[in-house]
């Protein structure tokens, strides 16, 4: 069954929503990434989107829910993770909506925690390889081989224009402003789980598997 990632920037959500996508036939929902590509073909809402993202604002929900609402008819069924969705209460009310007319039904909602600073530290200097989308970091995940990457032997990279110390703080107070108080939202409909974010990556996800399969 479906499922949210809740929790800052850098805790990890894409990550695990790529390694449950691989290990466990769910489809991830990025609307981060749903973004990048907007603004990558330039259309209507890459426009609107790209001075948002890289102040590291947010886009306004309008807009969200109705890329949301369209990738959902396209999941066909499969059971779906949302990455980066909802991130302000009037997202998840009208995510609620959505489901109720879909009849489609969230597992649980989990929350990746991190502390602040040691997220800056995580993303400023995060950089992926183009190839296979393996996350670096120039402290704390080095290139084995100086410009190759380790797993695909590739040799693009890129950056996120966003992840620079000054964006990612506003990204953060973002956050705190407007999705922690998803939270208690989500408490309240008892859907709520805590996995502490800053784990090595595999034992997040086993955490994670063990929610799903309880
Ligand atoms: P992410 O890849 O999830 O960190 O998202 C990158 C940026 O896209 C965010 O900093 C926002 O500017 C924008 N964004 C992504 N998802 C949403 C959302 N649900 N609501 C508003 N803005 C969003």
């Amino acid at each position: 069954m479906s499922l949210i990632l809740l929790g800052p920037p850098g805790a990890g959500k894409g990550t695990q929503a790529k390694v449950l996508e691989q290990t466990g036939g769910y489809v991830q929902l990025s609307t981060g990434d749903m973004l990048r590509i907007a603004v990558a073909v330039g259309d209507r809402v890459g426009h609107r989107a790209k001075n948002i993202m890289d102040r590291g604002e947010f886009v306004p929900d309008e807009i969200m829910v109705g890329l949301i609402a369209d990738r959902l008819d396209q999941t066909a069924h499969k059971p779906f993770i949302l990455d980066g969705f909802p991130r302000t209460e009037g997202q998840a009310l009208a995510l609620d909506l959505l489901l109720k007319e879909k009849n489609r039904f969230l597992r649980a909602v989990i929350e990746l925690t991190a502390d602040d600073e040691e997220l800056v530290g995580r993303i400023v200097g995060r950089f992926t390889c183009d190839g296979c989308g393996e996350v670096y970091n120039d402290e704390f995940r080095r290139l084995r081989v100086e410009g190759i990457c380790d797993l695909c032997e590739g040799s693009k990279f890129s950056r996120r224009s966003d992840d620079s110390e000054e964006v990612m703080r506003n990204r953060l107070k973002a956050y705190h402003s407007y999705t922690a108080p998803l939270l208690s939202f989500y408490r309240k409909q008892g859907l709520l789980r805590s996995v502490d974010g800053m784990m090595a990556v595999e034992e997040v996800a086993s955490q994670i598997r063990a929610i799903l399969e309880g």
